[in-house]
């Protein structure tokens, strides 16, 4: 299993429009954060986790041509303002892309880009199958998906585990707290990226320390760090977390 870290910022992105500060007039392309989001591949399966206002960048950037189907964490703007961008994946395909959310999200979608589920759709734009997870698991071509409910802010928010053979990633970009169950669905991966804002507490987000002592309780064999903003300088991040750690950015590639 292969994952590509498409964008590790959090919703306003790095460099911050208007902000002068050390990290966003950085030249270190290292400090530079696209909208968070993940390609995770297998030899026979793409798929795409969150389709921020940055996913037409990010495919072109990194040739993302095709995927075989989406997974959303959640309906806040960072994670789904690139939907209209899914329809370069529709074009080839013969069916419907499938977009795996939960409920909450799949009905905001529905909402919010209502042509896109009608049937029938229109060639050329999205042609959308949305399949309400409901936190229950399911397979992806050899990747066998588990939700993880989390808790950040108001909205229904999930994580995920991706199995395929014994590599296991778990994925969770904006977490404040989460359930006992939720822990154990995460404990023991051979990678796990969570979110990390910022060093100062966040009433939504983990701060950074927060995200260090849930990565030690949690222990995966890669701890990562991402969803992050533009008070974080990647070298600082990077020196301060502990050895099993360390920041993603934007490329980063992990093979599990
Ligand atoms: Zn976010
Ligand atoms: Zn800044
Ligand atoms: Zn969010």
């Amino acid at each position: 299993m292969k994952v590509l870290f498409l964008g590790s910022g959090t919703s306003v992105g790095v460099p911050v429009i208007g902000c002068k500060c050390g990290v966003c007039r950085s030249t270190d392309p290292r400090n530079k954060r696209l909208r968070s989001a993940v390609l995770v591949t297998t030899d026979s399966t793409t798929l795409l986790i969150d389709f921020g206002p940055d996913l037409r960048a990010q495919a072109l950037r990194y040739g993302v041509s095709a995927v075989d189907a989406v997974l959303c964490t959640h309906e806040h703007l960072d994670h789904i303002a690139g939907f209209d961008d899914l329809r370069a994946f529709c074009w080839e395909r013969s069916g419907r892309l499938p977009i795996h959310a939960g409920d909450q999200c799949t009905a905001r979608l529905a909402t919010m880009y209502p042509w896109a589920f009608a049937p029938g759709g229109y060639r050329g734009y999205v042609r959308a199958d949305g399949i309400r997870h409901s936190g229950a698991p399911f397979q992806v071509g050899d990747v066998a998906v588990q939700p993880v409910p989390v808790e950040h802010g108001s909205v229904e928010t999930y994580g995920y585990v991706l199995r395929a053979g014994s590599a296991r990633f778990g994925y969770v970009p904006d977490v404040k707290q989460m359930p006992a169950s939720s822990l154990e669905l995460l404990r023991g991966l051979d990678a796990l990226a969570m979110d990390g804002l910022c060093f100062p507490q966040h009433p939504t987000h983990l701060s950074i320390d927060e995200n260090i002592a849930l990565m030690r309780e949690l222990a995966p064999a890669r701890g990562i760090v991402t969803h992050t903003g533009h008070r974080v300088d990647y070298h600082q991040l990077a020196a301060y977390l502990p050895r099993f750690m360390q920041p993603a950015y934007d490329g980063l590639q992990l093979t599990l």
